[in-house]
């Protein structure tokens, strides 16, 4: 189901969003303020975030440029208070994709979040297919291409790849991924992770010596960048 977070202060509003995004058949969670709303993005992972830029204390703009900064590409649609051209062209440089301003009718809203999210097709929460640096990987099908054709990846492989996806841009510790790929049940030490990481950057990256997809961050762990 696609996930839609919506960010916004006052509370008829959010919760009439809710309303008719729930009844398009989007699951939703709400954030009254910026603190909130990167908490939610990093707990329920939305696929699509409606955005107002007047919050209590973090505005709209600082949690899109947080979110931004931190390489997180999640689609984001600002509400502007005011028609003011500044407001829009702000949010656009801050990354946002789109902006709507209020008093805007919910259907044209509703427009707005699908063509978002066409655009965005890993994200509209259907689609499994996913491109890697040189691999086109099918989470569903548990298939792998590169241009050579088909290419052999475990089960475990697939899994790794995808909590890199489903956490692209944040630092993810080798614990982490012990705890989540492999689960508390199984003790494969630290240097098992690193192993898997060797074959996949073979496999993803065009240099794996110097990777630009899974980044070793020294003393930690790994960032992954789409
Ligand atoms: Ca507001």
């Amino acid at each position: 189901m696609t996930r839609i977070l919506v960010v916004e202060d006052e509370f008829e509003m959010a919760k009439g969003l809710q309303d008719n995004f729930e009844f398009e058949g989007y699951e939703v969670e709400l954030a009254k303020n910026g603190t909130e709303a990167l908490e939610k993005v990093a707990s329920f992972t939305p696929h699509l975030i409606v955005l107002d830029v007047m919050l209590p204390h973090k505005s709209g703009y600082d949690v899109c440029r947080e979110m931004r900064s931190k390489n997180n590409n999640t689609p984001i649609i600002m509400l502007t208070a005011r028609g003011e051209e500044i407001d829009k062209i702000l949010g656009l440089e801050l990354g946002a994709d789109d902006y709507i301003t209020k008093p805007f009718s919910v259907r044209e809203l509703l427009s707005r979040v699908k063509a978002v999210l066409r655009r965005t097709p890993d994200s509209d929460g259907r689609s499994p297919i996913c491109q890697i640096g040189k691999l086109t990987l099918d989470f569903d099908q548990l298939t792998a291409h590169d241009v050579n054709g088909e290419v052999e990846l475990s089960h475990k492989e697939f899994e790794i790849l995808k909590y890199f996806v489903e956490h692209q841009g944040e630092i993810i510790s080798r614990d982490q991924f012990l705890d989540k790929v492999w689960g508390y049940e199984h003790y494969p030490t630290s240097r098992t992770v690193d192993n898997y990481i060797v074959k996949l950057r073979k496999a993803i990256e065009e240099n794996p010596v110097h990777p630009r997809h899974i980044i070793t961050v020294y003393g930690i762990g790994y960032k992954f960048i789409r």
